[in-house]
């Protein structure tokens, strides 16, 4: 028997590995000590734990473990990113370059920054989500100070042409940012290789604990520094203090280390999965995918469905957990401003679905999941004027409603 509801939903969080928990359960007891007590052995041990963590994370990445700041998660990562490069280089400049895409966590960090003073370009994407790099280049300006690009979307799973975007950096001097929190554990993120210089992640869309993620902080070629958003005890090499969550770290650096060694697999057997859903949910008449599909996360798909309600559609679907780009399931009353951002109608955006699996997706759960969307669509469309008008070759764009 099939357990509902189905969670596909990966996107907005992953449940958490057994073997992840079984790793932290000893530094909420037994091994409880504060990792800056360096007196007694109850710090040295919560002290070892960290570095052991801290190697495992900056592992998957490519990165040394001094590189590595601990946060509360990737909101407070771009926050320290973005807020920080901007107090740190005030005298170089005072432009970002950020594409309006970007998770709110980056996007409100820059509006902060703007009413400091700070001048902000979001470039905008072309209808597959990707950016133009032309774009990109002309937008630097003798001013600019970072260029900050995510590395796979959240709501579409498009991944940005990452290396093409460090070399331009590179070549003007400018720091690069990523915001690689849908990536990082899902596909191989190598930050040398890839020329990053900062990078912001978070372990509860890594099959661990909510409540702590990372910044990678280049330390060589160049050296990058940050202003401390979060000031008190020096913790993090100055950029982050206050007592550092052991328990939750210890999980971080255990997540990392079952993707660094399960990535490539559950890649191939989440794409696989997705795939088959992709192709049979575009088998519904009016069905679109949003965003690149050559250029995607592996588990990722977003689907609109035309001449669907959003809600109706959402409520049609009540056994399986998926996100909306409808108002009425999310807290703000726009739809997603990532697909408007598209060029997409809201109507194709109120109607949309993301799908997100995860580790524990089962091809089940899949099969379930191609009935019931299937299944809630045709029946809307069957009691749908708007529907019928549209069979009947009526261009709903030229009708004129009549005022009541
Ligand atoms: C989830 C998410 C965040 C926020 O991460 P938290 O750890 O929940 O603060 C930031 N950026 C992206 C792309 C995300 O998907």
């Amino acid at each position: 028997m099939l357990n509902v509801p189905i969670y596909l939903d990966n996107n907005a969080t992953t449940p958490m590995d057994p073997r992840v928990l079984e790793a932290m359960l000893p530094y909420f007891n037994d091994k409880f000590g504060n990792a800056a007590s360096r007196n007694h052995a109850f710090g040295w041990n919560a002290e070892e734990a960290v570095d052991y963590a801290r190697e495992q994370v900056a592992k998957l990445i490519n990165a040394s473990p001094k590189e590595i700041i601990f946060t509360s998660g990737a909101t407070e990562s771009n926050n320290l990113a973005l807020k920080g490069i901007f107090e740190m280089y005030a005298r170089k400049g005072n432009h970002i370059i950020t594409v309006n895409t970007e998770h709110k966590a980056v996007l409100d960090s820059c509006k902060h920054i703007e009413k400091l003073g700070g001048k902000v370009t979001y470039l905008e994407p072309a209808v597959d989500g990707l950016i133009n790099l032309e774009d990109l280049e002309k937008a630097i300006t003798p001013e600019t100070i970072v260029i900050s690009v995510m590395y796979g979307n959240n709501e579409i799973g498009v991944l940005q042409p990452i290396e093409e975007i460090s070399a331009i950096a590179r070549k003007h001097g400018i720091l690069f940012h990523s915001d690689a929190t849908q990536a990082v554990g899902k596909v191989p993120v190598d930050v040398q290789a890839q020329n990053i210089d900062l990078m912001s992640f978070t372990a509860h869309k890594m099959y661990g604990p909510k409540g702590v993620g990372a910044l990678y902080v280049r330390r060589k070629n160049p050296r990058v520094k940050v202003t401390a958003q979060v000031d008190g005890g020096g913790h993090e090499r100055g950029m982050r203090s206050g007592t550092l969550n052991v328990p939750g770290i210890v999980g971080f650096g255990k997540a990392c280390e079952l993707c660094m060694n399960e990535m490539e697999e559950e890649a191939k057997k989440l794409s696989k999965m997705r795939d088959r859903l992709e192709a049979e949910l575009l088998k519904v008449e009016e069905s679109y995918v949003n965003g690149s599909v050559e250029h995607r996360l592996p588990h990722v798909t977003n689907i609109s469905f035309k001449h669907v309600e959003g809600e109706g559609l959402m409520m049609g679907i009540k056994d399986l957990a998926v996100s909306s780009g409808s108002a009425c399931t999310s807290a703000s009353l726009e739809p997603s401003y990532v697909l408007k951002n598209l060029g997409l109608d809201d109507d194709l955006a109120h109607s949309s679905l993301r799908f997100g699996l995860g580790r524990f997706t089962t091809d089940e759960e899949i099969d379930y999941a191609i009935d019931h969307v299937s299944k809630a669509v045709n029946k809307l469309r069957d009691m749908s004027p708007l529907w019928e008008m549209f069979k009947e070759g009526i261009d709903l764009k030229t009708v004129e409603w009549q005022e009541h």
